[in-house]
């Protein structure tokens, strides 16, 4: 499943590749990819014009110049590729990535006016792309239910220690995870923050001070900011728009390095736990219980 900073990948790359008009949808698997009305995409996707690229969690959105958007979740295998000039491939890096396509994955195929094209691959079909108005957007029930975007500019450490309140009594892991307290954080992510921040992530939400709050804030934020520099990690297989695998994994200090030394402590050995029933990777001397 991809994070915050993978997303933020693709919509950063399509954003600027993306333009112009639809002009035809064919479309492979009409159930579970693409579960639309045939009426709906005549009248509001075919001659729509892209007015935007946007991301909420880990949901992207494009929306249309008929008042209507693409809402795509790339799910575990989900994949977008743009065949125009350039090509670039977004998402599950498989062959398709650099196969001619439409191949045996490719669930939906939007072709712009100038004749490139955007492919929506999905091998495993758990991802989908829906079209509807962009108002109802935030009738979705996951949008009435998702928390701030943690990048946001004016999302400060007073909202993010309040986010917490409603998990005070569960461990900070599972906190972090939760969607509604914050959006689009997973596994890496919460694992680095956490680290950086010198807190076990078994420690109760309620214990954690107001000290320990900033620490994580600003911990948080600057591995998200680092991941979509970088391009996302590569270790949750996700390519930029370049088709470059992303580089994050390089820089992670803890996340799947167990049984290799702590950045701070070169005699103390990373070791791996469970926690939130995920995988969870600590310094047993940066992170007391
Ligand atoms: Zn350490």
């Amino acid at each position: 499943m991809p994070e915050l900073p993978e997303v933020e990948t693709v919509r950063r790359g399509l954003e600027s590749l993306i333009i112009g008009k639809i002009v035809k949808a064919e479309v492979h698997d009409t159930k579970k990819g693409f579960p639309n009305a045939p009426n709906d995409v005549n009248a509001f996707l075919i001659g729509a014009s892209i007015v935007a690229v946007r991301r909420r969690a880990k949901v992207l959105l494009i929306d249309l110049s008929s008042d209507y958007s693409l809402v795509i979740h790339l799910k575990m295998t989900g994949q977008l590729v743009f065949v125009g000039k350039t090509r670039f491939g977004a998402g599950h890096p498989n062959d398709s990535l650099i196969n001619s396509l439409p191949d045996k994955s490719t669930r939906v195929k939007l072709t712009f006016d100038d004749n490139s094209k955007l492919f929506f691959n999905d091998q495993r079909k758990f991802g989908w792309v829906k079209l509807m108005p962009t108002v109802e957007i935030q009738n979705i029930d996951f949008m009435k239910k998702v928390g701030p975007e943690p990048l946001e500019a004016d999302f400060t450490k007073e909202q993010f220690k309040e986010r917490f309140t409603r998990r005070a009594r569960t461990n900070i892991k599972a906190a972090i995870l939760d969607q509604t307290v914050v959006a689009g954080v997973g596994n890496i992510y919460a694992d680095e923050s956490l680290w950086g921040a010198k807190i076990h992530p078994k420690r109760l939400v309620a214990s954690i001070t107001n000290n320990e709050f900033d620490q994580l804030y600003t911990e948080l934020r600057e591995v998200m900011n680092l991941a979509i520099e970088k391009g996302g990690s590569s270790n949750h297989t996700y390519i930029n728009a370049e088709g470059k695998r992303g580089s994050y994994m390089d820089f992670a200090r803890v996340f799947r390095r167990e049984g290799l030394a702590c950045p701070r402590h070169p005699d103390v050995i990373i070791e791996k736990l469970r926690v939130a029933g995920r995988g969870t990777h600590i310094c047993p001397v940066c992170q007391v219980e």
